[in-house]
């Protein structure tokens, strides 16, 4: 048995399914998960001692690959100095400033401790700031695990959620609408009917809880025009999007395809924290007036704004905002998903890539999808065999036909080079 099996079989006996978060356990492509025993810049080292070239990247949060000697450094300063206040700290000041002048559509943002609480502190604040309960969120977006968000669609527009989770109350899911994403017509007939009851709208502007899909133009253009006109708040959840997809988050990319875009209320997580529990929500500040204590929407964390994680998300911005360093990313990342494109072509295999700055995603299916219904004709066997294979041969993909990829500042063309090279003969295996 490989130490991988043993630590699976020791885990499965304390914690549920061995994982402290579902989508580890490999469940959608079966097998083992691998135990990390450590991280080397674009690698990852499991318990038998294999090393993978690594685009998970923790999900997202390591743009600057694994043990990146800066946020090292300003990391162990930090631990010297004390884990944790609960009272306020320069650094908090430093690091909303970092993100307040990167993200021109936020004046104020409040930090957290996970994406998850981010989400749902943003979704009450629209709910007080605008005196509203309905929200509205779109199929195969994923918001965090709060209850009003764990919700699929009901059986029609003028019906609401229901939960997708047990223990979510059906009450909990009565006020969430769930719309395909980039229907355009959805869209319109949903405000028609509930556009002045509505709080806010929810939604990835490039969604990477089903792969890879953008919002298209047409459709963040109407959504940002029908928001404006019913008086709902424009959330954007750029956990993942945020600080990846382009140095301004996917709203900078979009205000360059759409004059004047810009959301009301943002949600950030992942990169800003590099690795650390770090994430935040920030707005103007006529809409963060509402927030405790200047107004009555309650929020708070014993944690939040953690001087460690403060010191780790810092010196990662700090990085990332260098000259050039998007540009670099962003042609490694094209270039991964333009060698997998060409590669598949030989293989006569059905297949179609995208990518913005360094999340990318990859489909065996001939067209790039719109939304999750289409997402979701994948061949699973197909991808499970491309996955596996590519494990194999040492490229950690994430588990799941789902998930979006991420590539790191760390990885090289060699290591480009190097998963191609596997991508080659795991396709012949896919194939089969
Ligand atoms: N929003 C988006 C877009 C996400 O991708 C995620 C997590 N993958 C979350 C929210 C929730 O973040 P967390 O896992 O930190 O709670």
């Amino acid at each position: 048995m490989s130490q991988n099996d043993l630590l699976f079989e020791r885990a499965q006996r304390v914690i549920p399914g061995g994982v402290n978060s579902p989508v580890r356990a490999f469940r959608a492509v079966g097998g083992t998960p691998r135990f990390i025993a450590r991280g080397e810049g674009a690698y990852i080292v499991d318990a038998d001692g294999k090393r993978y070239i690594d685009y998970i990247g923790s999900w997202g949060p390591m743009i600057l690959g694994h043990g990146h000697p800066a946020v090292i450094e300003a990391v162990q300063r930090a631990v010297t100095e004390g884990l944790s206040f609960g009272a306020p700290t320069e650094r908090e000041i430093e690091l909303a400033e970092e993100i307040l002048q990167l993200v021109p559509s936020c004046e104020q943002v409040r930090l957290v401790s996970s994406g998850t609480e981010a989400t749902m502190s943003a979704i009450r604040l629209a709910r007080g700031a605008t005196g509203r309960n309905k929200f509205i969120k779109f199929e195969g977006c994923y918001h965090g695990h709060t209850d009003a968000l764990l919700v699929k669609a009901g059986s029609g527009l003028a019906t609401f959620g229901h939960p997708t989770s047990a223990g979510v109350p059906e009450a909990t899911a009565q006020h969430t609408l769930v719309l395909e994403y980039n229907n355009v017509q959805a869209l319109e007939e949903a405000f028609a009917l509930h556009g002045k009851e509505l709080a806010c709208v929810i939604v990835e502007p490039i969604a990477g809880n089903m792969n890879f899909v953008r919002a298209s133009v047409p459709f963040m253009t109407r959504l940002r025009e029908l928001c404006t006109e019913s008086g709902a708040l424009l959330v954007l959840d750029e956990v993942m999007t945020g600080f990846r997809v382009d140095l301004r988050s996917a709203q900078g990319h979009y205000a360059d395809l759409i004059p004047g875009f810009k959301p009301d209320i943002s949600v950030f997580g992942k990169v800003i924290g590099g690795g650390m529990p770090l994430a935040a929500f920030g707005a103007s500040r006529d809409i963060m007036k509402h927030l405790a204590p200047l107004g009555g929407v309650y929020q708070a964390g014993t944690l939040s704004g953690n001087p460690v994680a403060t010191a780790c998300g810092l010196a990662t911005l700090r990085e990332i905002r260098k000259p050039g360093f998007f540009d670099a990313l962003s042609a490694r990342t094209r270039r991964l998903v333009d060698g997998l494109s060409a590669v598949a072509r030989e293989q006569g295999i059905p297949f179609c890539a995208d990518s913005q700055g360094g999340m990318f995603g990859f489909f065996l299916l001939p067209e790039l999808p719109q939304n999750y219904t289409a997402v979701m004709r994948t061949d699973k066997e197909q991808f499970n065999r491309f996955f596996h294979a590519m494990l194999d041969a040492g490229v950690y993909l994430a588990p799941a036909l789902y998930e979006a990829g991420f590539v790191s500042a760390a990885h090289t063309d060699a290591d480009i080079d190097a998963t191609l090279h596997a991508a080659r003969d795991a396709f012949r295996q896919a194939l089969r």
